[in-house]
């Protein structure tokens, strides 16, 4: 009988990142799937609002005090361990946040069990569980099981709806880490975060736009017109609170010294080399719409692009709707209708 354990750090607040939330309704549809216990390991300073919240799933485990509050590998890492033992847990869902991705491979060499990362579904077959995962940028699609436990399997974001349970009392198993010197010699003395504005990677968005190259090249009247291209994308972005990406020519131009759009760094890069974003929507704009760019368009269900090129990569079945326009235009008129 496999046992299924949920774990996460608590934020601040005391309320539990929705990215975990959405590995808990992983880990409960496992847990139901297979006719296996869940419980649910927490840890932070303070865990008693985020236990309230999942009472509904199972036994809560948490290890708590000052010292497991900031992400740090060593007591991060002791935490789980420490819960992961005190459930007895055979299999262990998290969400691959960075917090939890930097730990729990330490954790799953401590209790020499394994760990599969970027789990995209996990679920019950044959009595047996199983993890899915995309390798070759989620060109292939693998079903994994394995015989060692504990099994470690962090989630990826947007997988899976958000836990939203009803809250209630919840019955919460103190667990004991013990914390050494040498574990807290690691301070996390401030986090520097940009505002929500000059933050355009936005996972949660429902649009995702999509800057090209196009915006930095010379126009029709010869020249670049790069600073109206800047001003057109962030009054887009500040409207719409749409999710910013580019193509690879776009973020590279930096660092060969062209004129660029500030704004963009490689974190921004879509397509095979950059990342594989999950918004329902997306407008890909001034970009040719490559394959190597287009695949990492993969989880884009609903795809519009605009490019004065009627034969760009785009027509070729890789949009539901192409404008064959001027960006320029189309954008200013985009941001005069939002207002
Ligand atoms: C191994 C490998 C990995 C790669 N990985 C990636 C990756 O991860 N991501 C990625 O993006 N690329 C990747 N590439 C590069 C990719 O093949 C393309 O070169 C790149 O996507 C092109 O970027 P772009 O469309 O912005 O630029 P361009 O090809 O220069 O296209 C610019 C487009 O803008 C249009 N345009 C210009 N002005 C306007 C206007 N006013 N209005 C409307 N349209 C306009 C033009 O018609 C043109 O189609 C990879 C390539 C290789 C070989």
């Amino acid at each position: 009988m496999e046992t299924i354990l949920f774990i996460s750090p608590v934020a601040a607040d005391g309320s539990l990142p929705k990215a975990s939330l959405e590995a808990l309704t992983a880990a409960k549809t496992l847990a139901e799937g297979l006719g296996a216990p869940l419980a649910v390991g927490l840890f932070g300073a303070d865990v008693a609002p985020a236990a309230a919240a999942v009472a509904a799933c199972g036994q809560v485990y948490a290890v708590t005090g000052e010292a497991f509050a900031p992400a740090r590998y060593a007591t991060d890492a002791a935490a789980m361990e420490a819960l992961a033992k005190a459930a007895g847990a055979t299999i262990i869902v998290a969400a691959d946040d960075s917090r939890v991705s930097r730990a729990l491979p330490g954790v799953a060499a401590r209790l020499g069990g394994r760990i599969d990362a970027h789990v995209t579904a996990v679920a019950a077959k044959d009595g047996q569980p199983v993890a899915t995962r995309g390798f070759y940028r989620q060109r292939m699609t693998a079903e994994l099981t394995r015989t060692a436990r504990p099994w470690c399997l962090t989630v990826s974001a947007g997988c899976y709806a958000a836990y939203d349970g009803a809250p209630g009392q919840a019955a919460v198993t103190a667990v004991d880490a013990p914390v050494t010197p040498a574990m807290t010699r690691t301070a996390v003395k401030a986090i520097v975060a940009p505002s929500a504005d000059e933050q355009t990677i936005r996972p949660d968005a429902a649009t995702l736009f999509v800057a090209g190259a196009g915006w930095t090249k010379k126009q029709a009247d010869g020249a670049p017109h790069t600073a109206e291209a800047s001003a057109l994308i962030l009054g887009f972005l500040g409207a719409s609170k749409a999710s910013l990406g580019s193509s690879k020519s776009l973020v590279d131009m930096g660092g060969d010294g062209e004129a660029v759009l500030p704004f963009l760094t490689h974190l921004h890069q879509v397509g095979q080399t950059g990342s594989t974003p999950r918004h329902q929507k997306g407008l890909a704009t001034c970009c040719h719409g490559e394959e190597p760019h287009v695949v990492g368009w993969r989880f884009i269900t609903e795809r519009r692009a605009v490019n004065l090129d009627a034969a760009c990569g785009w027509a070729q079945g890789k949009a539901d709707v192409l404008y064959v326009a001027d960006a320029f235009a189309v954008m200013k008129k985009v941001n005069e209708l939002l207002g």
